[in-house]
């Protein structure tokens, strides 16, 4: 294992904290009756067991234990938030207002309720990554039925202001949507206090494994309607049919209880490795601090650097860390990333960026390998190539 390269990519997964796998464990094996079994001790020990999980999802995000929907991770429940709505409050509007940085979970069924007949309105961000508020506002209509705005982005890391987006879709009756797959568990989030009607979670964001997730639907004030997007047993209210995935959901409940507790010491931990990576690279000729420099997640450090090849980066970070870079592949073809040229960056600007995920079990000496190696790879990028970019 030693190695291998420094894990620096905890945006894009993270590994199951040895407590939540412990956890986990004996529900393979000894406790493993189907939570919708109710004449017997295997059913009632699982049942238990997801119920638990149920409240701390429910303490965590300041709801009621059965306003969480178990899902197989934050796609599904972006699915099931935004084509629910689509179909349930479809006499009332087919207007749906979501951020060109957002997820492909979010972007992908808003294009598709589009091919459906849907309006989808597409906001803007900020050279800071942060939506604007007055466009936000401008693009609400008496005919939107959905507003979906992430909590924490997946590459630059910024937090949108979802206190004030709450304010505005409440005030309107409109139903405010928030994938919150980078941001349970990292920040706090209050369902009451931002007025937020369905968020979506993931467990292998935040130390838990994966597939498996959940969505916050609102039960009260308002009581949001969801048409199903899965049919079957009936189980989780309706909403979502399928036996429950009891030793993930379990492992779930686990990894956001560890994440609670540590949550403010694990994020001054992580500023200051942040810090101090920052400090070590910022003198590198070229190099952009993307998204917000305070409103972001502790973890994410996302950068550019102007005048060297993207590509070339990559491949020298390669065998010493492993990042990701500013392209986003989909289907055998590369792409500079669709987040980076929303902040108004050029595609060569867009390949030539690092995006640093920070997490629970990186050190400070990763972090200084981290920045001499990047600091000697720009170098000799630039010592060796003919072309200037
Ligand atoms: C990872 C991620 C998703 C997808 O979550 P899965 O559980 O892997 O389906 C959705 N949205 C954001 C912001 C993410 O970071």
């Amino acid at each position: 294992m030693s190695n291998r390269p420094i894990y620096l990519d905890y945006h894009a997964t993270t590994p199951v904290d040895e407590r939540v796998l412990n956890a986990m464990i004996p529900y393979f094996t000894e406790k493993f009756g189907n939570a919708a079994s109710i004449s017997h001790v295997y059913g009632w020990e699982s049942e238990a067991a997801v119920k638990q999980t149920r409240e701390i999802l429910a303490t965590a995000i300041n709801a009621k234990p059965e306003e969480i929907v178990f899902t197989s991770g934050a796609t599904e429940a972006n699915n099931l938030a935004i084509k629910g709505i689509a179909e349930a409050y479809f006499s009332k509007g087919q207007h749906i207002v979501t951020v060109a940085t957002e997820h492909k979970a979010v972007l992908d069924p808003c294009e598709y309720l589009k091919s459906l007949g849907f309006e989808i309105t597409i906001l803007p961000v900020q050279k800071d990554g942060l939506i604007d508020l007055e466009k936000l506002e401008k693009s609400l209509r008496h005919d939107t039925i959905l507003v979906s705005v992430m909590a924490a982005n997946n590459e630059i890391g910024v937090l949108q202001p979802l206190a004030e987006i709450g304010e505005m879709c409440r005030q309107r009756q409109i139903i405010f949507h928030t994938d919150a797959a980078q941001a349970i568990g990292k920040i706090p989030l209050d369902v009451e206090a931002l007025n937020i009607d369905l968020m979506s979670l993931t467990a292998h964001k935040v130390y838990g494994p994966k597939g498996i997730g959940a969505l916050y639907v609102r039960r009260r004030n308002p009581r949001v309607q969801l048409a199903s997007q899965q049919h079957g047993g009936g189980h989780e209210r309706g909403m979502r049919s399928g036996t429950l995935y009891t030793p993930q959901i379990v492992g779930f409940g686990k990894a956001v209880e560890i994440a609670l507790t540590e949550q403010e010491t694990e994020n001054q931990r992580l500023i200051e490795l942040r810090e101090r990576l920052w400090q070590k690279i910022s003198h590198v000729e070229g190099i952009y601090l993307n998204g917000h420099p305070q409103k972001r997640l502790a973890g994410n450090l996302n950068i550019s650097i102007e005048g060297v090849d993207g590509a070339a980066l990559s491949l020298g970070l390669q065998p010493i860390a492993a990042v990701s870079s500013g392209s986003a592949c989909s289907s055998n073809n590369v792409a500079p990333s669709y987040v980076l040229i929303a902040l108004g960056h050029s595609e060569k600007l867009a390949y030539a960026t690092v995006r640093f995920g920070i997490g629970r079990f990186n050190t400070v000496a990763e972090i200084d390998t981290v920045a001499e190696h990047l600091i000697t790879t720009v170098k000799s990028l630039r010592k060796f190539s003919v072309v200037t970019c």
